[in-house]
């Protein structure tokens, strides 16, 4: 009995982990989305942007860290564009009713379905600690989508299996609980750029806070250079012919170049003599226009730090108002007494 989603309000709802510095992966799968849904004058649907600071508490250990990241979340949203006038930026704790609803959800997942997850395979592969909020994370961020009745999910190539928890959960929701004419969740979309594939990592892996093989947003001077400069690249000699598609610095310059820039360093690629250092330098001095105004709106706004908490706040009011009207029924559903 899939929800027709028709029935309900068009919400995007979308969630970025602070655990870590924001990276191009980061950005090119998913801020840059948010930030253009958020400015489209034509958007009639609501939209809730959370920083899933309880998710990043399965990799991250260190309180003031974990503030200070969280903060800077909301910093590089604003100073990357993001209107909190037309949609809602707020902080993942200040809604714990989404660990409620993931309580409930639990209950409903069979324990094969999570031991199939790939990113919870990745992680811990690639040397992170196989906790029990790693292993259910993807539980959590239904239960993220579905609290605001999210029926469009705006995330990158890498989230496809993610949502598709979502969706069935939200199936299985309604199935048990509902009566077929008065389901409760719609059924969530994912919304992916078809042109942006997982961006990859300096190490050609998925970039990843998690895996250390980040080029950040925001990084600047010699850091972005050390980034930069340490991408892999294969040993093919300065002279010869190279194929860009197999290479990651060119799979980075694609996603800052337009047509013409992207065919012109191809050729170079292609023609030899053009070496993979020639390439990094050109990724660099396009990160570094591309991010120029964005860098000195940031360190404008790092100067306004009740600003800054002032919007998480706000958007935190309307995500907590929404995610309310939302339990209320789920609670209802499932058959907790309240003496309320
Ligand atoms: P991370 O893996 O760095 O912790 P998150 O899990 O917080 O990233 O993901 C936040 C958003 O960024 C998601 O929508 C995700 O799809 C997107 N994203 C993260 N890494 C990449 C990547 N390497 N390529 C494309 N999108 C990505």
């Amino acid at each position: 009995m899939p929800a027709p989603n028709s029935t309900f309000p068009d919400v995007i709802a979308s969630g970025i982990q602070p655990s870590g510095a924001l990276h191009l992966g980061n950005y090119f799968g998913a801020l840059r989305q948010h930030i253009a849904l958020g400015n489209d004058e034509t958007r009639r649907d609501e939209a809730y942007y959370f920083i899933v600071n309880y998710h990043a508490l399965t990799s991250v250990r260190d309180a003031e860290a974990l503030k200070s990241y969280t903060f800077d979340v909301a910093l590089d949203y604003l100073a990357l564009g993001f209107d909190p006038n037309k949609a809602n930026l707020f902080l993942q704790s200040d809604v714990p009713q989404v660990v409620e609803l993931a309580w409930i959800l639990l209950c409903l997942t069979p324990v094969s379905q999570l031991e199939k997850g790939v990113a919870f395979k990745d992680k811990v592969a690639q040397g992170m600690s196989s906790n029990s909020g790693l292993f259910t994370y993807p539980i959590l961020q239904a239960a993220d989508i579905l609290i605001y009745g999210g029926t469009r999910v705006p995330v990158g190539a890498d989230q496809k299996q993610n949502i598709e928890i979502s969706r069935n959960l939200a199936q299985m929701f309604n199935r048990t609980f509902c009566e077929d004419d008065e389901p409760i969740f719609p059924i969530p979309e994912p919304l992916i750029l078809e042109d942006v594939a997982v961006v990859p990592g300096t190490d050609g892996q998925k970039m990843s806070k998690s895996y250390g093989n980040t080029i950040g947003i925001f990084d600047e001077g010699n850091v972005l250079k050390k980034s930069v400069m340490s991408i892999v690249t294969d040993s093919t000699p300065l002279e010869e012919p190279k194929d860009p598609e197999t290479d990651n610095a060119f799979a980075l310059i694609k996603l800052f170049a337009d047509d013409a820039k992207r065919e012109e360093i191809a050729s170079a690629y292609r023609a030899g003599g053009f070496g993979y250092g020639h390439a990094k330098k050109e990724l660099l001095r396009m990160i570094d226009d591309y991010f120029a105004e964005a860098r000195e709106r940031r360190k404008n706004l790092a100067e306004r730090p009740d600003y800054i908490l002032d919007v998480l706040r706000q958007g935190g009011e309307a995500g907590l108002k929404k995610a309310e009207q939302l339990m209320q029924p789920v609670r209802e559903r499932v058959g907790l007494l309240t003496t309320k």
